[in-house]
């Protein structure tokens, strides 16, 4: 195995593998009309184990933006559609 300096992989916090790359996901917070979607969340996704999940700084974020949705969201009309 090759260590190349500037991988950008990340060291995962559930396996330990430096197996974890950056991802961006769209999440739905909240339902109904308190319903609150943030757009490209930077996560991280391991590749071994499968875990996805936030870095604090995100997370804070995420927590910010859900706590005062009228400093950091817009209204948009979104086609939703359910599965009964
Ligand atoms: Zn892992």
């Amino acid at each position: 195995m090759t260590s190349e300096p500037n991988t950008p992989a990340h060291v995962c916090i559930n396996c330990g593998k430096p197996t974890a790359i950056d991802i961006r996901r769209d999440e739905l917070f909240g339902s109904g009309k308190e319903a609150l979607i943030i757009e490209n969340i930077p996560m991280l996704k391991c590749l071994n184990c499968g875990l996805v999940y936030l870095e604090p700084a995100v997370s804070e974020m995420i927590d910010e933006i859900c706590s005062h949705p009228e400093c950091h969201a817009s209204f948009e009309t979104k086609q939703v559609a359910k599965i009964a």
